[in-house]
């Protein structure tokens, strides 16, 4: 294994460069990252050292690209994403074995379910400006691989609309519509490394019911003990699963909130949170059960997800948009601000003004043109 990849190395003195050959692809690596590789080598951890050098730095230097657009769970002390081993455990061996085949790395993100059912918070049930800015983003990630490895990256977008679709107040029907048109905007935009997978290529004769209670037949775990996981993960010296558990807890009560708070209904907001609270532990057991499934089906895969993730998760937690405000695009609308989107809220972006842009006869994005709104937002951006 080790000789083969030796004979495929080959410093070229013409270039000046190392050149790496495998099924007529070509790599070619400066010397400068060259140099950078083997520094980086000298850290990693022995059980690493028997693969063979180059193969393993390469992989580092792939996961330093995408960890450098991580969400981190720990907000103040976040590790350095280049030396942090433990960050990286979960995540380099997958990446090793693609690169020792030469092959793309594959990342799996279970995230686009469809547009919120809030009409205060986006634009409509289709994809818009704001799910386009992500999913150039998430090519960039691949443009960005494949500047030091030309194989470059897959990305598959494993939709989880389907899967709580009824507990979080989607139709189907949108579900249905929202996919078909993220599916058209990634052939439209040329965007490919990126495809997706969704609950219906697995049980197709089946209602939609139907499949989701075969998902959690197979792979559902039971609401008591997802309580006592979310009520562990308080504690500071609990487990990172239970951690994960309480803040995806948190984290999908506060959408379920924003997502009831629709003009003109009249629920008290104190029983709209009891309420939420209830349908929060739902949607954690269905994308539980969703995340082992897309495990099982792309064993090989790095696991990405859009929520913060601690040191040491399984899952690597990925920002959708530069700059970052903490935001998702199927909760929100683009707001070009001084030459960049960023995500707000409709209302949000009504509020200071922003216009709305319309563009093949579908309202698309908003723009700031108000200095002084513009100077505020970026304050605030740069200090979150
Ligand atoms: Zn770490």
């Amino acid at each position: 294994m080790i000789e083969y990849f030796i004979t495929y190395f080959i410093y070229d003195n013409l270039i000046g460069r190392l050149v790496f050959r495998k099924g007529g692809g070509t790599m070619t690596l400066t010397e400068a990252s060259l140099n950078t590789l083997s520094d980086n080598f000298n850290d990693l951890e022995p059980r690493y050292q028997t693969k063979q050098p180059l193969v393993v730095a390469t992989a580092k230097n792939i996961l330093v690209d995408v960890m450098q657009f991580r969400r981190s769970a720990e907000l103040q002390s976040a590790c350095d994403v280049a030396t942090c081993d433990q960050c990286a455990s979960p995540h380099l061996s997958k990446i090793i074995t693609a690169v020792s085949k030469g092959e793309p790395v594959t990342f799996v993100l279970p995230a686009f379910p469809g547009k919120s059912p809030n009409p205060s918070k986006v634009l409509g049930p289709l994809p818009d400006m704001a799910e386009r800015c992500a999913l150039e983003f998430l090519q960039s990630l691949n443009d960005r691989i494949k500047r030091h490895y030309s194989p470059g990256a897959r990305i598959i977008l494993a939709s989880d609309g389907r899967v709580f679709s009824d507990v979080v107040g989607l139709r189907d029907e949108d579900v249905t519509a929202y996919q078909n048109e993220i599916s058209k905007m990634i052939e439209t935009l040329g965007l490919n490394s990126i495809s997706t997978f969704n609950l219906e290529e697995l049980y197709h004769s089946e209602s939609f019911d139907e499949m989701r209670a075969h998902l959690m037949d197979a792979h559902g775990e039971s609401v008591e003990t997802l309580k006592a996981s979310v009520s562990r993960g308080k504690f500071l010296d609990s487990s990172i699963e239970d951690q994960e558990s309480h803040r995806l807890y948190l984290g999908i009560t506060r959408f379920l909130v924003e997502d009831a708070m629709m003009p003109g209904q009249t629920k008290s907001r104190s029983s709209i949170q009891k309420e939420c609270r209830v349908r929060a532990y739902s949607v954690i057991q269905r994308s539980k059960a969703w995340g082992e499934l897309v495990e099982r089906q792309f064993p090989d895969a790095v696991r990405l997800s859009i929520h913060p993730q601690a040191c040491g998760s399984k899952k690597l937690g990925i920002k959708l948009i530069e700059p970052d405000n903490w935001a998702t695009p199927w909760h929100g609308v683009a707001v070009l601000v001084g030459g960049r989107y960023i995500l707000l809220k409709r209302a949000q972006a009504e509020a200071i003004g922003a216009h709305l842009v319309t563009r093949f006869g579908r309202p698309s994005h908003y723009v700031l043109t108000n200095k002084e709104e513009i100077l505020k937002l970026q304050g605030a951006l740069s200090e979150a």
